[in-house]
């Protein structure tokens, strides 16, 4: 439902969280944060409310300068607290990646069926999880996540709003766009994505809206964007007037 990322200087949870407030107003069921920092994910995450969510970040603080959040609005899987994203992929109980996802996987089924058969164990009903483990096996392959991720999309039948982290490359936040609407804030040595423009407002006037098929790699410096079939693009940065 609701999606806020971070890269940057500032500490990133409280950002997300705060983010995660000001996309309250759309409704959810679930809260989550997923920060990677010195190459390990943290998540912390729960059914319920964002202030729930905010409590559990007080018992159990987490310190990063990048990461991901996400309320979601269970179409697959009831709204418990393993269900709630983000979501982790890896072999094993290794955390490769975190994934928060809008829109639904149609595909999930047997996607599940081939990734379990290779030993992916899934610890969620819902049908975003595939996207996790997808990932993850696809960087037992390669380095590059941003690659990976272009390199699975075609697999994915169905909607998405995508943010991805990976423990290889703390600082970096990914997103992919199809059929569920992702905004790029360009901040000064920060970045910012979300699934409303809403959550960006409080840190920058410069928002890109991706496309369809659009995917981005962002750092606290850069902003690349690839369509998933046809290469680079040269992103196109508006200005946003916020009435007081
Ligand atoms: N289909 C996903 C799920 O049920 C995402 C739902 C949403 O858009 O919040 O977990």
């Amino acid at each position: 439902c609701g999606i806020v990322g971070y890269t940057g200087s500032q500490e990133a949870s409280s950002i997300l969280v705060a983010g995660l407030r000001r996309l309250e107003y759309r409704g959810y069921d679930s809260a989550g944060v997923a920060t990677v920092e010195h190459g390990a994910i943290e998540i912390r995450k729960q059914a319920g409310r964002v202030r729930v969510l905010e409590e559990l970040l007080r018992q159990q603080p987490v310190k990063a300068h990048a990461g991901i959040s996400h309320t979601r609005w269970a179409t697959h899987g009831p709204a418990t607290d393993r269900n709630a994203h983000p979501h982790v992929g890896g072999r094993e109980g290794r955390r490769s990646v975190a994934v928060v996802h809008n829109g639904v996987i149609e595909n999930h089924a047997s996607l599940r069926r081939e990734l379990e058969r290779e030993g992916f164990e899934f610890v969620s009903q819902t049908d975003t999880e595939v996207v996790a483990h997808l990932l993850a096996r696809e960087l037992e392959r390669i380095d590059d996540p941003y690659e990976a991720l272009l390199r699975i999309l075609p697999r994915l039948e169905g909607t998405y709003g995508l943010g991805v982290v990976a423990a290889n490359r703390p600082g970096e936040l990914l997103g992919a766009r199809l059929g569920s609407p992702l905004v790029v804030g360009v901040g000064d040595g920060e970045h910012l994505l979300a699934s409303d423009a809403v959550a960006i407002a409080p840190h920058t006037a410069n928002v890109s809206y991706l496309q369809d098929g659009e995917v981005v790699r962002l750092t606290p410096r850069q902003f690349e964007v690839r369509h998933r079939d046809r290469g680079s693009i040269t992103p196109r940065i508006d200005r946003i007037d916020w009435k007081p």
